[in-house]
């Protein structure tokens, strides 16, 4: 810290990323990316755009907007468009958080919401989750603050049916209730239709799971028109061209292809599911995830340890040291060859640990 920084920020506390270690190869399964590519489409858009780099890019991002509305459904006035969903969360807390009104989230959640409220100095309502972290509607009608829930839930994959959030929503008609969709085309229900029914509904979206463009950064806000008048405003006072040239092609050409995205999604979804079934074999306990990623842990090897041990073997999952969590791991569905190296890798691990506690027991 330098002796210049605002008393404001003195005492922030950053989010911390996951890992992204260059000194070595790694099988990268901590960060939720997509283990396919980006279509070819996309790559000649992006490389068409690059000639235009002398001048600034669409601030409306207005072609972007109206591909998006085609997929999702709703006009381009209910869009907007933003690098990385972190960022129109970001606006959101900043929109429609001050120090009246609150911002209430489940306890086990996208950590990323908690620095937010820290950051713009909003009152932060930590709702705890049910046993076997699931989230309860019930916990959150009429709690006169801003509400934001991950659906499927971070990092547990956990989802909620629309017919609970749409009660929240209904028990809330004087607050935003912010529903972040990072992982919901991994197999939950989107509540994105009820965005013409509520104008208290903020539902985000990102292109960094879904759509193989987590280096891009793209994401969205959907909602009710006079939610995205308000964000846009934060976003034109922040950083009006938010998403680059390059960035809004790729985004373009990307909904064009959507089914690419979409078949993607499907094989990561299967793949989970064998992943699941395996791991469960191999004695683990799971969430039941809708997301691109497994919350696991196993009885007889405390979370940190399977985290080394995997990191050893050239296998990068994510490990959280939130003590309610800190038996799980976080691990990225990758391709069916990843998940294979994976599996082979935990069962080594599991019978070093095992002949470890013979040798103790035995002792030899
Ligand atoms: C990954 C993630 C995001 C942010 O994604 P961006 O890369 O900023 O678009 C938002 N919410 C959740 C729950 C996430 O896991």
């Amino acid at each position: 810290m330098s002796r210049f920084q605002s008393e404001r920020f003195s005492r922030l506390e950053a989010y911390v990323p996951g890992e992204q270690p260059r000194d070595r190869k790694y099988i990268k399964l901590n960060t939720n990316e997509s283990p396919y590519p980006p279509s070819e489409a996309v790559l000649d858009a992006v490389r068409a755009a690059a000639g235009a780099l002398n001048l600034y890019c669409d601030p409306t991002a207005l072609r972007l907007r109206r591909a998006a509305a085609e997929v999702y459904g709703v006009g381009p006035d209910r869009i907007l468009p933003v690098n990385g969903s972190d960022e129109i969360l970001d606006f959101a807390f900043m929109a429609f958080c001050d120090r009246r009104t609150a911002v209430a989230y489940p306890e086990t959640s996208y950590g990323f919401y908690s620095v937010l409220a820290d950051l713009h100095g909003i009152e932060k309502r930590e709702i705890p989750l049910k046993d076997g972290f699931s989230v309860d509607p019930r916990d959150y009608l009429g709690l006169h603050c801003t509400i934001v829930i991950a659906n499927p839930n971070a990092p547990t994959g956990i989802a909620l049916e629309p017919s609970g959030i749409e009660e929240i929503l209904n028990a809330n008609r004087d607050s935003v209730v912010i529903v972040d969709e990072a992982y919901v085309d991994f197999g939950a229900r989107s509540v994105l239709p009820l965005t013409e029914k509520y104008d208290n509904l903020l539902v985000t979206r990102t292109f960094s799971k879904s759509h193989s463009l987590a280096g891009a950064r793209l994401g969205f806000g959907i909602g009710d028109p006079a939610l995205i008048a308000d964000l846009t405003a934060v976003k034109d006072s922040t950083n009006p061209y938010n998403v680059n040239a390059m960035t809004q092609a790729a985004g373009i050409a990307a909904f064009e292809e959507n089914g690419y995205y979409a078949d993607n999604c499907r094989k990561v979804a299967r793949t989970r599911d064998r992943t699941a079934r395996a791991l469960s074999a191999l004695g683990f306990e799971l969430t039941d995830s809708a997301a691109n990623f497994l919350f696991v842990r196993h009885p007889k090897i405390p979370g940190g340890e399977l985290y080394a041990k995997l990191r050893e073997r050239g296998i990068l999952v994510r490990h959280f040291s939130k003590p309610s969590i800190a038996e799980y791991n976080r691990i990225t569905v990758g391709t069916p060859e990843q998940m294979e190296t994976l599996l082979g890798a935990l069962e080594d691990i599991l019978s070093e640990h095992r002949a470890a506690g013979d040798a103790a027991r035995y002792g030899r």
